[in-house]
């Protein structure tokens, strides 16, 4: 271990020769330098203000000088101070060195072992490295964002209306709260039909003394929106109406609280059933594909007359019978009828005069069908493993 001489002689080759001892020693010691304490040993060693080796010189060598040496005494020893201050540093940078991680920049690795890079270069591979950990890569892909997609029950809901636009329908919408006038009477439903029982309708609250038909309700079908559209317009009338609709019903497989409904009206001199059968034939082929076929059984609704009930041929098994179509090969899709001339009244529309026909289909059952799904529940969960499948 070195440790710094007393000098007897002062001449330039003597300060030279005890000099490049030092820095030898010094270099062999950074040299062996491993880790974070052993390099602040080192500087310590070195450079401690109080009886570190540049301390000693000073002491050792420069106050001890005869003064016509001072001078050139006091030279050498300013000289390696810098040197000593340049060689620790040196060891830190190399010890900084070997704890980065090999980098690959533009196919060269950077962060060689240690001995392979002169000390003159460090700097630079240590500018170089610091760039290489602050690097971005541009063409990595950046934080992506799942778009959203329309719900499955929209979609279905939009392909109906766009088969029905393309007849020549337009769309009207209306209140989902609505009152107990446009929900039920004027659609001829007679004052005790139990529909307007509170276990299938869901009234709002505190409305004991209103009138009933002023009460309020939440709507159970789009059929109001029919009767707003006849009172704003004289035939002919096309027009569907999508929307929600709410009915006091336990959710299970098959039932909600809340689902869609599209209905539809035409108005007009002239028309009959068949153009109902038509009209009906033709958007369930739309849908469902040109092989499907329509089947139409009488039904009941008090706001048609006749009132049809209406089945497709399965999609599933072609008529053969599936356990979509419970064996029958025919799946009930549809309430439709000829409006009946009480409901013209309300609106006062001719019924000597018009005719026209009404229908009914529920969004979720449709999307159902077409989908494969088996349980209705599925559409308002937000399951989002679910809803992914229609993206
Ligand atoms: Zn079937």
């Amino acid at each position: 271990m070195y440790s710094v001489p007393k000098l007897e002689d002062y001449s330039p080759e003597a300060l030279d020769t005890a000099s490049r001892e030092l820095l030898e020693a010094l270099e062999q010691e950074s040299a062996a330098v491993q880790d974070e304490a052993e390099c602040k040993a080192l500087r310590d060693r070195w450079m401690a203000r109080k009886n570190g080796i540049l301390t000693q010189i000073n002491d050792v060598w420069l106050k001890a000088a005869p003064s016509a040496s001072k001078r050139q005494a006091g030279q050498q020893v300013n000289q390696l101070k810098k040197q000593v201050e340049g060689m620790v540093e040196v060891a830190r940078k190399r010890l900084l060195f070997r704890e980065m991680p090999a980098t690959e920049i533009d196919g060269e690795m950077v962060g060689k072992p240690l001995v392979e890079i002169p000390v003159e270069a460090l700097d630079s591979w240590l500018a170089t490295q610091k760039l290489a950990a602050e690097r971005i890569d541009v063409t990595l892909p950046g934080v992506h964002r799942e778009l959203g997609v329309r719900h499955p029950v929209l979609r279905t809901m939009d392909e109906i209306v766009a088969v029905f636009v393309a007849m020549g329908y337009s769309v009207a919408e209306g209140p989902e709260i609505d009152s107990d006038y446009y929900n039920f009477e004027a659609l001829n439903f007679p004052p005790d039909h139990p529909a307007r029982d509170t276990q299938d309708t869901l009234f709002i609250a505190g409305q004991e003394r209103r009138p009933q038909r002023d009460r309020l309700l939440l709507r159970t079908h789009t059929s109001p929106v029919q009767i707003r559209t006849m009172e704003r317009l004289r035939p002919p009338v096309r027009v569907i109406c999508p929307g929600k609709v709410h009915r006091n019903d336990a959710p299970d497989a098959t039932h909600s609280p809340v689902f869609h409904q599209l209905e539809g009206l035409c108005v007009d001199t002239n028309i009959t059933l068949a153009d109902l059968k038509g009209t009906l034939d033709h958007a369930m082929k739309a849908m469902f594909g040109s092989s499907v076929k329509t089947s139409f059984r009488p039904s009941f609704f008090p706001f048609t007359e006749p009132s049809l009930e209406v089945s497709i041929s399965c999609p599933f098994c072609g008529e053969k019978g599936c356990s979509k179509c419970k064996g029958s090969g025919w799946i009930e899709l549809l309430g439709s009828g000829m409006v009946d001339p009480a409901v013209f009244g309300f609106v006062d529309y001719d019924p000597a005069k018009y005719s026209g026909f009404a229908f009914g289909m529920g969004i979720e059952r449709m999307t159902m069908l077409r989908h494969n799904i088996d349980d209705i529940q599925q559409f308002f969960l937000g399951d989002v493993r679910f809803l992914e499948q229609f993206s």
